[in-house]
């Protein structure tokens, strides 16, 4: 999974699901537990307590001042100044250990992309090259778009769409994006994740529906900048 964006109805929906299908026995997770959503410190409780593989996002320096909110947009800079403020020292001290890339079972886990792992968005044939040329692993997983995809070396990008949308692991080197969790834009509000069967494998991506109308209730209470209230029943 990736980009959680502190919105924990999300993160319960797409656990539930994983154990409904199944179960899983490790959560990988590509970086961007916080940011813009009401619930920061929960998720970061939560994945940490799943004892899950994580990397850093930018927003999750972001919150602990590791990294420059300059290049953030102005409401996204606004929800970063209030997450900071949310954090308890333990929460902060987990996110500031975040490494920026993780190998783990013959994958390769980053935010963006590997030449540029908290920043880059990997969106074009271009920039999915540059990460296969530097990945030493079959599979790099990714996130930081919010966009879910299968992109296979040498055949380039393919959307993925839920309902268990599938690819083979290997024989070909592969980059996945399992979508976000918490703040979808490619149109369908639904959290969006992956579940890996490392016996099998097989990746199989989902689309999970949660109680967005409460999450953007805690928002509102919060006073987080409207546009990102809205921008979840849109899934944008
Ligand atoms: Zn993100």
């Amino acid at each position: 999974m990736a980009d959680i964006h502190g919105n924990l109805e999300a993160l319960r929906a797409v656990l539930d699901h994983a154990r409904q299908m199944g179960g899983f026995g490790r959560v990988w997770c590509m970086g961007d537990v916080v940011g813009y959503g009401p619930d920061p410190g929960p998720c970061v409780d939560m994945v940490e307590e799943l004892s899950s593989t994580c990397v850093a996002g930018n927003h999750d320096w972001a919150a602990v001042g590791k990294v420059d909110t300059r290049d953030f947009n102005p409401h996204a800079a606004a929800a970063i100044a209030w997450t900071d403020a949310q954090l308890t020292p333990g929460q902060r001290e987990y996110l500031s250990s975040l490494p920026l890339t993780l190998q783990e079972e013959g994958a390769t886990l980053v935010h963006g992309s590997l030449r540029d792992p908290i920043w880059e968005y990997l969106v074009d044939t271009g920039a999915a090259r540059a990460t296969f040329d530097l990945c030493q692993t079959p599979l790099c997983l990714v996130g930081h778009s919010h966009m879910p995809f299968v992109c296979t070396q040498g055949e380039g990008f393919r959307r993925v769409r839920g309902e268990g949308d599938g690819v083979a692991l290997g024989p070909a080197r592969l980059i996945l994006n399992p979508g976000s969790v918490g703040q979808p834009r490619d149109g369908d509000p639904r959290a969006s994740y992956m579940l890996l069967d490392i016996v099998a494998q097989a990746a199989y991506h989902y689309r999970v529906a949660y109680a967005i109308g409460e999450t953007q209730g805690k928002m509102e209470r919060a006073g987080l900048p409207r546009p990102l209230i809205d921008r979840l029943s849109q899934g944008w």
